[in-house]
């Protein structure tokens, strides 16, 4: 049975954590001219309106997106300048590093990510809008570039279908309403032969944990090369203290590991402190970039002072 629906959860402090390392691997795979495949195997809607009554349920935006935006002095309503539709054209090379300090020396790359967010958001008329994982790859993958998406719920299937619909990427993108552990499988390896894969379950069910596992044992012995992002919830149960580790022994000596906990873990177990990614094959750049970059997401999403970071990387 799905009953997860990420309308309800879009823009909180994990998307802002994902989507951040998301952004940071996608412009660095842009730098180099070859095409590569993004693979995303749990999509989502793609699109999530941020005044809708399910976000505003519990309103978890506040506490992540919206927390970013302010310390960046930008409202849903403000349009940047260099904002460009999916029609105009490619937006403009968003690498962290391209980006200059701004004024209130935040990092750079966070405040890049932040407006880039945002020029997401102010699409067209619609200005509350926060995109997720397959809309922030649509808009910065280059033409060459392909997107396969896999959504198993039917209606946020369908809601992806008109997102990407609406972003005429014709068969550049192509989603499918099918498992996405045995759908990345199928893909490896990607003619290619670069691809980046975010792999982002909502661990509903406690079989995920394995299945993640699993199907990245089987995914490196069919594309070793490839990046491989995993996002996983920090929660006081077993399972989501051992991923790390059991990711970890799959490629012990080329990996990353980032966790932005928001606040100290619940006395009665309860809820979600934070989340982590994982990343196997991760671009040399990354921990720089979430070095800088984690001090100040900690401290701006911080709910209580048991707030932290935990970065490990092992890099060959
Ligand atoms: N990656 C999205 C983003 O960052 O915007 C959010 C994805 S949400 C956390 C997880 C999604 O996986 C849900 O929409 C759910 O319906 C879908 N799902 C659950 N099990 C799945 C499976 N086995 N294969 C594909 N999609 C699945």
């Amino acid at each position: 049975m799905l009953s997860y629906r990420h309308a309800y959860h879009a823009g909180n402090h994990a998307d802002v954590l994902k989507h951040f390392t998301l952004y940071t691997v996608l412009n660095y795979y842009n730098q180099k001219d070859k095409p590569y495949w993004y693979i995303d195997t749990h999509a989502g809607a793609g699109l999530y309106d941020l005044h809708s009554s399910e976000a505003n349920k519990v309103g978890e935006y506040q506490q992540g997106i919206a927390r970013l935006w302010a310390a960046h002095r930008l409202t849903p309503k403000e349009r940047p300048e260099n904002y460009h539709s999916a029609d105009k054209g490619q937006p403009e090379n968003h690498h962290p590093a391209a980006q200059k300090q701004p004024e209130n020396q935040q990092p750079a790359s966070l405040a890049a990510f932040a407006q880039f967010a945002q020029t997401l958001a102010a699409h067209e008329a619609m200005t509350q809008l926060y995109a997720g994982s397959p809309l922030w790859a649509a808009q910065l993958l280059r033409p060459a570039d392909k997107l396969r998406l896999f959504e198993l719920h039917p209606a946020d299937f369908a809601l992806l279908q008109d997102n990407l619909h609406a972003l005429r990427l014709g068969k550049r993108a192509i989603a499918k309403q099918e498992d996405g552990f045995a759908g990345l499988i199928s893909l490896l390896p990607p003619a290619t032969r670069r691809a980046v894969v975010l792999i982002d379950p909502p661990y509903e069910r406690k079989q995920d944990y394995a299945q993640v596992v699993h199907t990245l044992r089987d995914a490196l012995k069919r594309f070793e090369q490839g990046c491989y992002m995993v996002w996983y919830p920090c929660l006081s149960r077993e399972e989501s203290h051992t991923l790390p580790e059991k990711l970890a022994k799959l490629l012990p000596d080329n990996h990353l590991r980032a966790e932005l906990h928001v606040h100290a873990p619940r006395a009665d177990g309860f809820g979600m402190h934070g989340s982590g990614m994982f990343i196997l094959n991760p671009p040399y750049i990354l921990d720089r970039v979430l070095r800088e970059a984690l001090p100040e997401l900690a401290r701006l999403l911080a709910q209580d002072n048991g707030a932290k970071f935990i970065l490990n990387s092992q890099i060959r």
